[in-house]
């Protein structure tokens, strides 16, 4: 129903043609009727109330009012040429003026006519002016616009092409006068009036061509509330699918996890650490493939919770994987597993790009023998030849450097099962942000830090002060700490960066004779990195200086002091991970964030933050409020949904509401068969159809 005009190509749209489509298709991929209804604009003018001059202030947005023109002037030549004139209205006076096209607008303007004005009162030298007004000759019989008017994002193709916002509003029009009808609800009855949502005809006309302020919030609402339903809806079925297609390993014994706890256990777990690995042992138990995600803060011990849940693997029979994002933390991971599992006789192998290739010969025997239980590595893990016997528990570390694709990957390594899954995140995220990005796992958060852990003290400095700042950091080192020197990476110039990098490190080595100062960035073969983080982990080096490379889970406890340079320059997640290396130990830790004078009141904010709160969760919301989820997520992320309406940061409530009631529809009727979500069925179908289309296109 309706589906098959939805898809009529753009160019059979009155008032479209080929030439037109080719352009909308280019800019705005737009190739068809229902991907231009669902062009949605991104604001709208209100064009139906007209004010008067009298009411006027600079605090106004764009605002109509009906008046006649006085006093019109050119002024000025050459590029600085303007026209000028008086508009009154009766009520007063407010100045007009235009920089560009003035010759043809001082001919439009004829004395003693009334005129229709569109645009910004703005101060200028203490007067009341607008720039650049929109224009129309007003007589009584002009109706004025009714409703609002929408605004679409338009490129300066589009404008060279001649497709006005007007030509957009007009396509618009023809296409919903076109589509009457024809645009079939998708969700069901009980959801719309249990939240009292628009029909989705009603809101796809709405949110473009509203008639009043009030029903566009409706059809906005209605129309978030669709597209959080059907990324959830997706993600939960791919849960109840992967769970009906695939049994888990049942992995029941606890042998040597019981040995490891009552005899090597090197410090207490906390409340939160036991209630994991009791979360991940029940799923290990149920005969379901486990697919969780680990929320924690930085430094909350994820590590210790992984080992524990791969001792229950071993126990069982079952081998374990670690992949970490980096050659440096898969190096990290390996040596703290080592220290954990060499007194219990539990063999650890590390897989990474610089694995020589007659070592890998060996480890790959071993593996397949099933004498290696715990493999750790990059993702080189997930290589061909890479072969395990029993393929039981898999742990992801800082999972946002890894795509679904390599998930899958993993998975298939289980043979008849797949291995039960535990993706550890870097930063902790918002939970609506994780319920949209990783809405298809289960998640486990450890929602406290080990004891004794004191907050890490944060201020913000300035050049001025560097000279106290490196008195501080020799205090500490003189106590026998260590310091990390952290410069930022900005990717349009590594040159540049590394000049920085390298700057700053002869700059420490002259401030700290008497340390050794190691460095670490980007650009060192990752022998020589690893060489360099050596010399800091065993303490040989007092300062690392280094670009964010060590941002991710990099663990030595004696450093207590950071110096973040130019910490304007970083996001909030990234600045929290950089101050998660220190803290570590029982010293008092502090990080130091030197700064300019001037910079935006945005960074300024960022920092005030830093220097308010340690709690990962917290700044984790202020970030999604700040910048959005990209942010958050990294850039390699490829998990996040494509969103329109939905705001992660604010739309939090309604996320978890849908979500909600998503699992309820969903634990009713699994498989979408009852009449009553035909409607909801016959749209996933129709998405899943399309998909198909399109991947075969592009
Ligand atoms: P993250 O969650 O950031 O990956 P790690 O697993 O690297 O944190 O742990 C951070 C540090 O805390 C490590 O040195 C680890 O040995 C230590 N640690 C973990 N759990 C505890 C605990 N329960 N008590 C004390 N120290 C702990
Ligand atoms: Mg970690």
């Amino acid at each position: 129903m309706g589906s098959e005009l939805l898809q009529t190509p753009i160019e059979y749209l009155k008032g479209v043609g080929p030439q037109k489509a080719a352009i909308l298709a280019k800019e705005l991929e737009i190739f068809t009727f229902e991907n231009l209804l669902l062009y949605f604009p991104f604001r709208h003018e209100d064009r139906s109330a007209v004010h008067q001059i009298k009411d006027l202030n600079e605090d106004m947005p764009y605002i109509q009012v009906i008046g006649r023109f006085q006093d019109v002037s050119m002024e000025g030549a050459g590029p600085k040429k303007r026209l000028k004139a008086t508009l009154y209205d009766g009520t007063g006076m407010i100045e007009v003026v235009w920089f560009t096209g003035v010759n043809y607008i001082s001919k439009y303007i004829k004395p003693g006519l009334r005129y229709l004005v569109f645009g910004k009162p703005s101060l200028f030298k203490s007067s009341l002016t607008v720039a650049h007004p929109e224009l129309e000759e007003y007589h009584e019989e002009v109706a004025l616009q009714k409703g609002l008017t929408p605004v679409y994002n338009s490129s300066s193709a589009l404008k060279q092409s001649k497709i006005s916002n007007k030509q957009m509003t007009g396509m618009i029009r023809n296409l919903l006068e076109k589509l009457s009808g024809a645009i079939p609800e998708n969700l069901p009855a009980s959801l719309l009036s249990a939240y009292q949502l628009m029909p989705r005809a009603q809101a796809l006309a709405s949110i473009h061509l509203p008639p009043d302020h009030h029903t566009l919030a409706a059809a906005t609402r209605r129309l978030k509330f669709e597209e959080i339903f059907f990324i959830q809806l997706k993600a939960l079925m791919a849960r109840i699918g992967r769970q009906q297609n695939h049994k888990g390993r049942i992995l029941a014994q606890t042998q040597l996890l019981k040995n490891f706890y009552d005899l090597h256990l090197p410090f207490a777990l906390t409340g939160a650490q036991k209630r994991v690995i009791r979360e991940l042992f029940e799923d290990f138990k149920s005969g379901k493939q486990m697919n969780r995600l680990l929320q924690g803060d930085v430094g909350s011990g994820k590590t210790m919770v992984a080992f524990c849940a791969m001792l229950i693997a071993a126990s069982s029979g079952a081998q374990s994987c670690l992949m970490a994002p980096t050659e440096i933390l898969a190096e990290q991971h390996y040596r703290s597993l080592r220290a954990y599992a060499d007194p219990l006789g539990i063999k650890i192998g590390l897989l990474t790009g610089s694995t020589r290739k007659s070592d890998r010969q060996v480890l790959f025997q071993s593996l397949e023998a099933g004498e290696l239980y715990v493999l750790v590595g990059t993702h080189a893990l997930l290589e061909d030849p890479v072969q395990f016997h029993t393929l039981g528990f898999c742990v992801i570390d800082e999972q946002h450097k890894f795509g679904v694709a390599q998930r899958a990957r993993l998975w298939r390594k289980g043979g008849d099962f797949h291995p039960h899954i535990l993706v550890m995140t870097a930063t902790p995220i918002p939970r609506t942000l994780a319920m949209t990005v990783y809405g298809d796992l289960d998640v486990s958060v450890i929602d406290e830090l080990p004891v004794g852990r004191k907050p890490i003290v944060t201020v913000v400095r300035y050049d001025a002060d560097r000279l106290k700042v490196y008195q501080f950091v020799r205090e500490q080192l003189q106590k026998g700490s260590q310091a990390y020197v952290i410069y930022p990476l900005v990717k349009e110039s590594e040159a540049l960066d590394l000049r920085n990098v390298e700057d700053g490190f002869l700059n420490i080595q002259k401030v700290f004779p008497e340390y050794t100062v190691a460095m670490v960035h980007g650009q060192l073969k990752s022998a020589d990195k690893e060489a360099q983080m050596q010399r800091f982990v065993s303490g040989e080096a007092a300062v690392l200086v280094a670009t964010t490379v060590i941002e991710v889970g990099v663990n030595v406890p004696n450093a207590n002091v950071m110096i973040i340079e130019n910490a304007e320059r970083f996001g909030l997640a990234q600045l929290h991970q950089l101050r998660g290396r220190v803290g570590r130990g029982s010293d008092q830790s502090y990080c130091i964030l030197l700064t300019d004078y001037k910079t935006s009141s945005d960074s300024k904010h960022r920092l005030r933050i830093m220097t308010k709160t340690t709690n990962g969760f917290d700044i984790a919301n202020e970030d999604l409020k700040l910048r959005g989820p990209g942010d958050l997520l990294g850039t390699q992320q490829s998990g996040l949904p494509d969103l329109r309406l939905t705001h992660l940061g604010t739309d939090g409530q309604l996320i978890a509401e849908v979500r909600a009631e998503v699992e309820k529809l969903l634990d009713f009727d699994p498989s979408l068969s009852l009449p009553q979500h035909s409607m909801v069925r016959a749209f996933l179908k129709e998405e899943v159809r399309k998909k198909g289309q399109w991947s075969k296109i592009s």
